[in-house]
């Protein structure tokens, strides 16, 4: 009872869109309460193969609500292009509720996001350009617009001509662009708005009275621990809090609620984008475990960027794990390392001749150099195993020290891409 938070403790990428997919059947709601759809989450079941990018992970489940919650940066069309796209693959209509206080992520957002990354040229930060830096900036400058308000033509007449003065001038001064019209944006939003009226409500309230009759409320994180912008790799972090912690406050639940954390975790590292990362594997090996990792290869669901990939973290993982306050882990992609005759593990940093546990300040990241110590690996598919005793004696072994090391009971483990592959632990 209560509400369960599934979040990322690592760089994102650690399949919580299939933990999610698996747990959402024991929930009555499953809320996404940050970020947008600039990461995807691959599901993938019965009916296919998906990459969720802003529809919560429970839309497979008829009898689940899913919420998208005021912490989140709603694209709109985007948001009905991923349901036609349930549709087209014959996925039954999901329950879709989306917060009166989300708020909408406008055209000028994106745009704006594609001209700083421009400008930035080679210094840039691998943004995803689908506008998320912008969109938050704005909402904590008070220039944004929430969904609620856009109905009433008039009303959001006025909020535009109240943030494109700011926007204009940005666009037109600092990156010598077209400048937007409030008529334009009108014009393209209206009819989109008009298909998302139907789904907007009060889900706070609506969330509260759920909890009080004792249905179940599952939160889905984006992205992982080391991109929230408080706790994380910042500024290569994104723009909303990644963290449990947040949870409540983008979803709209009481924080009190909250009794299960699961980070998800994955059996090595990978890292989209940029920013210090201190396991990267630019040789050969790397070159491997990219192709071999993920359900067909470590490349960005969003961008089809390659990720840069490396071994198990355990340094960067503890922390992610506290950070996100872990009450268990789910383990994922553990089959991926079935290759492999020695698998290294990194145990330690060494920054400036001094060996650490513990993750550092960013400035003193760049400066890290990864220690390992190697483990025997196990040379056989482990994807049918459906219990952690019947894993060969090498990789329950990898999976006991993985768990000394983030100092956190794992529970779940994830064998394969597939919904099914799964062992309890
Ligand atoms: P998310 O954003 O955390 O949901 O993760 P992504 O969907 O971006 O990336 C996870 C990738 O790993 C996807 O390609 C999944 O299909 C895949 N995946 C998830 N769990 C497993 C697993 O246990 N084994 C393997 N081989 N692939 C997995």
């Amino acid at each position: 009872m209560g509400v369960t938070a599934v979040v990322g403790a690592n760089w994102g990428d650690e399949g919580k869109g299939k933990i999610v997919d698996a747990l959402a059947p024991q929930a009555d709601y499953v809320v996404r309460f940050q970020g947008g759809n600039n990461a995807g989450h691959t599901i993938i079941n019965h009916y296919g193969k998906f990459v969720l990018h802003l529809l919560p992970s429970g839309v497979f489940n008829q009898d689940v609500v899913n919420v998208i919650g005021p912490g989140v940066a709603l694209n709109m069309a985007a948001l009905l292009e991923e349901l036609e796209g349930l549709d087209a693959a014959g996925v039954p209509a999901p329950q879709l509720v989306i917060s009166q206080r989300t708020q909408v992520l406008m055209p000028y957002h994106k745009l704006l996001d594609v001209y700083e990354e421009e400008r930035l040229g080679a210094a840039q930060f691998g943004s995803t350009k689908s506008g998320i830096a912008p969109f938050y900036g704005d909402k904590y400058l008070k220039l944004g617009i929430q969904v609620g308000e856009i109905f009433d033509e008039d009303a959001l007449r006025q909020r535009l001509e109240r943030v494109l003065p700011r926007t204009n001038f940005l666009t037109r001064e600092y990156y010598g662009k077209p400048e937007f019209s409030v008529d334009q944006l009108i014009e393209e939003i209206a009819p989109v708005a008009e298909k998302i009226r139907p789904m907007v409500k009060g889900t706070t309230r609506m969330l509260h009275q759920a909890l009080k009759e004792g249905k179940e409320v599952l939160l889905e994180g984006q992205l992982g621990a080391l991109r929230d912008p408080d706790h994380g790799i910042y500024p290569f972090s994104t723009s909303s809090s990644t963290l449990a912690g947040y949870g409540p406050i983008g979803a709209g639940v009481p924080a009190y609620e909250i009794n299960r954390i699961v980070a998800v975790v994955k059996a090595y590292s990978s890292c989209v984008g940029a920013g210090p990362f201190v396991v990267d594997l630019t040789d050969a090996r790397g070159d491997e475990l990219r192709e071999r990792g993920g359900d067909d290869g470590e490349y960005g669901a969003t961008t089809g960027r390659p990720r840069r990939v490396g071994w198990f973290d355990a340094v960067a993982t503890k922390y992610g794990c506290m950070v996100q306050g872990a009450t268990e882990v789910s383990l994922t992609l553990l089959d991926v390392l079935g290759y492999l005759d020695e698998i290294p593990i990194c145990t330690a940093y060494e920054i400036d001749g001094e060996i650490t546990t513990e993750f550092p300040s960013v400035s003193e990241l760049q400066r890290a150099k990864p220690i390992y110590e190697e483990l025997p690996g196990w040379k056989e598919d482990i994807s049918h195993v459906r219990s952690f005793g019947d894993l060969p004696a090498n990789a329950q072994a990898y999976v006991k020290e993985i768990e000394r090391l983030i100092e956190v009971p794992i529970k779940i483990l994830s064998l394969g891409p597939k919904r099914e592959d799964m062992a309890l632990v």
